[in-house]
């Protein structure tokens, strides 16, 4: 049928512009989602063009009113808003950065017959507010309530970088609003994850699922030994070196992060890679806001290649030329992992990432796990310590025995993949990964 179809394409192309679709994921997505038949999720990596996917339905989809977006981070709502509002859009916020005098004029809007207003942008917190719930009454009785969008949905597991105690609540409207199509995006996740936002989400069956392939070409995976190492340190920097490239010495452009478990490690690797000649800031929660950002900053320019920083804490930026991702200390899942050692090589250049494995760092984790298992009340506890045991487990697994790495991670993220060839240790060099594992072994404390 050419009717909506034809709209969807008539209003990518006068409305935002845009030539065509920009992958394959997008143009099924934004189709189904369209459509208005079922709900959706959909999961593509950073600057995929998700955003798309909900605002394009919004206004060329089969339903009328205003499409409800749910997003955690103000900056980047903010920032939609003003780009929608430029395209002629009618897009508006309710965050609490908006004065008394706008949120009036808005609800006002919202609770008319015939809204203005296409998109709505709020913050998790605020739908649970009563003011937003008669609004969002007055919306279904108006029968102007097209969609709900739940943008970086991930963050309703614990095991995305992001989660977000308030997105757990969300599965409720998903119930009160029944007749309202959903769509939910996210970063590119492990099923686990996918399954959690399925189920807190409460979105209804069967959901049609739209998803980028988690394959990194680009990125070269190993795992060494700390314990097997006369000096890791040494290693670090060659690798390093190694992973930034010959021109590196002469043109200082490309970078490198660095993954420790504690405040005190990224201090002290940073420290070593210095003296070691290899130019490195720490950069944790510790610090001063202003020396973060400062270091953040130093970095992206180039003054420094290397920042330290602690397993979880999330930088401002993303920059495209990290030419290497090292965890001196194991990541705690594989979610966290992914998206770690996924900022390098964002330019499509060669990349590595390496993690320095150690028994007594997995030794560590494993006994802060067991306790946070012990510790556990409520049911609700026991489940996610549970979960996060056995999410451990599978970092293990991945250090601990010989599978091809990338095969490994796409099948954790739901794609198929048989063996990469020659961009993982196991693939390019089986009987070096082989005595390795041998050595580790036989370093065991008996
Ligand atoms: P994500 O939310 O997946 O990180 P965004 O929605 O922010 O990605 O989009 C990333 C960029 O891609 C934006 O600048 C957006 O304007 C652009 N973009 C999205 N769809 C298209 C398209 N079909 N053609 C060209 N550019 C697009
Ligand atoms: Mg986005
Ligand atoms: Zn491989």
């Amino acid at each position: 049928s050419t009717g909506f179809k034809g709209k969807v394409i008539e209003t990518l192309n006068n409305v935002f512009g845009f030539q065509d679709f920009i992958n394959s994921v997008q143009e099924d997505a934004i189709k189904s989602v369209a459509s208005a038949s079922q709900d959706v999720f959909i999961s593509m990596p950073t600057g995929a063009g998700k955003s798309l996917c909900y605002q394009l339905p919004a206004l060329a989809g089969q339903r009328n009113g205003v499409t409800v977006v749910i997003s955690p981070l103000i900056a980047s709502m903010t920032v939609q808003v003003k780009q929608l509002q430029s395209r002629g859009i009618c897009a508006e916020t309710l965050n609490c950065t908006v004065s008394k005098e706008e949120i009036a004029r808005v609800s006002e809007d919202l609770c008319s017959a015939y809204p203005c207003t296409k998109l709505l942008y709020v913050t998790p917190e605020q739908v649970f507010t009563d003011e937003f719930h008669s609004i969002l009454d007055q919306l279904c009785k108006n029968r102007m309530f097209a969609y709900v969008a739940v943008d970086e949905a991930h963050c309703v597991s614990q095991w995305s970088h992001d989660f977000h105690p308030h997105y757990l609540k969300l599965g409720e409207l998903r119930k009160k609003y029944s007749r309202v199509p959903w769509v939910a995006l996210t970063i590119t996740v492990s099923v686990t994850v996918m399954n959690d936002v399925l189920y807190y989400l409460n979105l209804k069956p069967p959901v049609a699922v739209f998803k980028a392939s988690s394959f990194r070409s680009n990125i070269y995976y190993d795992v060494v030994f700390k314990e097997c190492m006369d000096n890791p340190f040494d290693d670090l920097k060659s690798f390093a070196l190694s992973a930034l490239g010959k021109e590196w010495e002469f043109t200082k452009r490309g970078s490198g992060i660095v993954y420790c478990q504690t405040k005190e490690s990224c201090e002290m690797v940073a420290d070593k890679l210095t003296k070691l000649g290899l130019n490195s800031r720490p950069c944790h929660a510790g610090l001063k806001d202003e020396d973060q950002s400062q270091a953040q900053h130093d970095w992206m320019l180039g003054k420094i290649s290397v920042i330290v920083t602690t397993i979880g804490f999330r930088k401002g930026t993303d920059i495209p030329s990290v030419r290497f991702v090292a965890h001196w200390s194991v990541a705690h899942s594989v979610d966290g992992y992914y998206q770690e050692s996924g900022q390098a090589g964002g330019d499509g250049q060669p990349a590595r990432c390496r993690i320095y494995y150690s028994r007594e760092d997995r030794n560590l984790i494993m006994d802060i796990l067991k306790k946070d298992e012990q510790a556990a009340k409520t049911q609700e506890e026991k489940i996610k310590a549970h979960s996060a045991y056995k999410s451990f487990k599978i970092m293990r697994k991945y250090c601990e025995e010989a599978h091809c790495r990338h095969s490994f991670l796409m099948k954790e993220f739901g794609d198929e993949l048989y063996k990469c060839k020659k961009y993982c240790d196991v693939c390019y060099k089986p009987r070096s990964v082989d005595r390795r594992l041998d050595h580790f072994e036989a370093t065991r404390v008996s």
